[in-house]
């Protein structure tokens, strides 16, 4: 059995545009609009020789925004519980968020090792949004593009130990 990876963050970092270019399929929906992928979706991921199952945690979307952190937890804890480890991915544009905080918490209280990975970093004047990302207390952020294919190699040493 493959070592699981799985994915998680608040909507719209870019979680599933991660999946898409690991599984090389469009099995994950992107869109514009926030949490628009509706369940958890699994795939084969390639990266660099390493093979293992990435999850996309997702489906956040919700008619009742004051419900969303709770939806959020269940759905990360469920997706971190059996995993080898957590991807845990910010916005360095965006910056960081109590949402992001909050989940910051739920990973440090949790077993699995944390990757954090900060995206949409491409181009100039993201490192400020990068550098926040160390207030989270779980270690150095991975300056990331999802979109772009950046901070790849950097994503593959810090897997590398833990699959
Ligand atoms: P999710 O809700 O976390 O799964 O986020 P998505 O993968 O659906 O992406 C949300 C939005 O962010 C989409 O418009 C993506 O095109 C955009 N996005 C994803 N990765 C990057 C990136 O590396 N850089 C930039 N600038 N935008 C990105
Ligand atoms: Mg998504």
């Amino acid at each position: 059995m493959l070592p699981t990876v799985a994915i998680v963050g608040r909507p719209n970092v870019g979680k599933s545009t991660l999946f898409n270019r690991l599984v090389g399929k469009k099995l994950a929906l992107v869109d514009d609009q926030p949490g628009v992928t509706r369940d958890r979706r699994e795939g084969e991921a390639h990266l660099l020789g390493l093979e293992f199952t990435i999850i996309d945690t997702a489906g956040y979307e919700d008619e009742d925004p004051h419900s969303l952190p709770g939806r959020m937890r269940m759905q990360t804890q469920a997706a971190v519980e059996n995993c080898d480890v957590a991807l845990f991915m910010v916005d360095a544009r965006a910056g960081i968020t109590p949402l992001d905080e909050e989940i910051a918490r739920w990973l440090r209280e949790g077993d699995a090792p944390v990757i954090l990975v900060a995206n949409k970093a491409e181009g100039k004047s993201t490192e400020a949004g990068v550098m926040e990302a160390f207030v989270l207390g779980l270690g150095e952020p991975i300056p990331f593009s999802a979109e772009h294919g950046q901070g790849l190699a950097d994503l593959f040493q810090a897997l590398l130990p833990h699959l």
